[in-house]
């Protein structure tokens, strides 16, 4: 249907340039402005509330990630000015057939929230916080909230979402998709299993609320559910009582087995509120230097943190122990300093091509020893290597998958590299494969935030058993196949 751009439409449609867009030619697919008003049969785009942008800054921003690896350009970029304009452009696609993807802070490291030809929707501006639940114990907010801010603000209640990434400036929308990892996990689970409900706009564009109780097969199709059906536009997140300060610990280890089995025992004990670990390279470039950090929150999240207590049977080296006492939030936002140091010394603009996998527990030291052995400096770049256990049993969310062990460890080699060299990018790519592969065969998972390739085959095996009923999602809730095609699912 062809009808004439409303003044409205004009207004909002503007792009940076200052050149209005004023509908869709689905002849050459592409979107018309002002300038091409004579195209025919172009069909006008519906009345919105923010702004539909063709300019070329929006377009290369939306065509690059966090990785520099991939780069498909979009022809147009939404920021809704409400869950309406996300409704109504999801609709729009679905009619014309357009590729979506919503995109929170663009971290993803190889093209998830990038799609060719079609409509990238940022969440950024739906960024509300509130209302608060009842008793305070939860909080809804907007899924473009990066969680630095909803950390601040419910600080300042006493409160705190429960696990963490370890780096703030992610959206709330873009960790629930994909899990939500932390040293807090042995502990909470992931961010996604402290969801109580969500806002979403399905791929054939209608505006739902669901939970485990309330259109549970979308609740549980959304979360960990790498975005195939539906654009997260809210959601409701659990609060705790934060604490005010925490007492940070770095314990050294010379072996890596001590040093699993010392992070294991904590796990399972439950001694500490956050426990993670990294592994750096020693003089002589091998990976043996093993570093524990455990965090023990203070009142009134828990009890005044006791050194003799926590340490308790602990075979950490005696030399080289860090111990800090932290106000809460500066413990939270920690990697700050050191990723503005990155930004200034234009090390954060590198390719990432990052590993991330899940290692079943029994085979974890092996596994770990046989991709350390293998690691060198120069393929690490200025990056971390983390390796860190897990529960498997506070792991509560279908889609997240991870290993059947009682104690997975999370393996990430959070690589960076120069991203001119291609050829190094693709050596690492590949190696990230071989690794990927490796592990599968004993049982151990990706965590699909990295840059591992995956066939559409290999995503059947990575959701195994759940696979079929996120299939099901699919068919039912994005008909058309619009959403998200950068994870290569469907
Ligand atoms: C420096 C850094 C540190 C990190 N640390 C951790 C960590 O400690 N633990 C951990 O678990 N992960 C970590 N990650 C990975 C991170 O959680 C994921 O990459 C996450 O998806 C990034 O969020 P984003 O807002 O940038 O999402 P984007 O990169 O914008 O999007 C990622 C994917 O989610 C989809 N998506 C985004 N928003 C929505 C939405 N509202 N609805 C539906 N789909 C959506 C996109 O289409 C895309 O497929 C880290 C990443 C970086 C770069």
């Amino acid at each position: 249907m062809s009808h004439t751009p409303s003044r409205r439409n004009v207004l909002r449609g503007l792009t940076a340039t200052g050149v209005a867009v004023i509908g869709f030619a689905p002849a050459t697919r592409g979107w018309a402005t002002t300038a091409d008003a004579d195209v025919p049969d172009l069909v006008g785009i519906p009345p919105l509330d923010g702004t539909l942008s063709t300019d070329e800054a929006s377009l290369a921003a939306a065509s690059d990630d966090f990785g520099h690896i991939v780069h498909r350009r979009p022809v147009a970029v939404l920021r809704p000015g409400s869950v309406r304009d996300v409704v109504t452009m999801v609709r729009f696609c679905n009619t014309h057939r357009l590729p979506v993807a919503p995109r929170g802070q663009g971290h993803a490291t190889h093209g998830q929230a990038q799609v060719a030809g079609g409509l990238v929707i940022e969440t950024a501006p739906l960024a509300h916080i509130g209302p608060l639940g009842p008793d305070c114990t939860t909080v809804t907010v907007g899924a473009g909230i990066r969680w630095s801010e909803l950390a601040k603000a419910t600080i300042a209640h006493g409160l705190t979402p429960p696990v963490f990434t370890d780096y703030l400036e992610l959206s709330v929308g873009g960790t629930l998709c994909v899990g939500g990892l932390g040293g807090q996990t042995h502990r909470h689970g992931a961010q996604v299993d402290n969801v109580t409900e969500l806002q979403v706009v399905t791929g054939a564009g209608e505006f739902v609320r669901c939970s485990r109780s309330r259109r549970a097969d979308l609740f549980h199709a959304v979360l960990a559910g790498l975005g195939q059906c539906a654009v997260i536009v809210g959601a409701t997140v659990r609060l705790v009582r934060a604490p005010q300060t925490v007492r940070h610990y770095l314990l050294p280890y010379d072996d890596l087995e001590t040093f699993l089995e010392d992070q294991r025992t904590l796990v399972r004990e439950g001694r500490f509120d956050y426990v993670e670990g990294q592994i750096s390279p020693d003089s002589e470039g091998s990976f043996r230097v093993h570093t524990l950090e455990a965090v023990a929150y203070g009142p009134p999240a828990g009890p005044a943190p006791d050194d003799t207590d926590l340490l308790r049977g602990l075979r950490h080296n005696t030399s080289g122990v860090q111990r800090a006492d932290l106000a809460y939030y500066d413990f939270l936002d920690r990697l700050a300093p050191a990723v503005a140091a990155l930004k200034e010394a234009g090390l954060w603009a590198y390719a990432h091509p990052w590993l991330n996998l899940l290692l079943p527990g029994k085979s974890t030291p092996a596994l770990a020893a046989r991709m350390l052995d293998a690691l060198t400096p120069a393929d690490l770049g200025p990056g971390v290597v983390l390796l860190y256990p897990v529960r498997r049993d506070r792991l509560t969310t279908p889609l997240l998958r991870a290993p059947d062990d009682a104690t997975p460890y999370l393996f990430a080699v959070l690589r960076a590299t120069p991203p001119d060299d291609t050829a190094t990018v693709e050596r690492l790519l590949a190696a990230n494969r071989a690794a990927y592969e490796v592990t599968a065969s004993a049982g151990g998972t990706q965590y699909p935030v990295g840059s591992v390739p995956f066939t559409r085959a290999d995503w059947r095996t990575h959701f195994g058993p759940v696979w079929p009923r996120l299939e099901r999602a699919k068919r039912t809730y994005d008909p058309r196949g619009i959403l998200v095609p950068g994870q290569g699912i469907f």
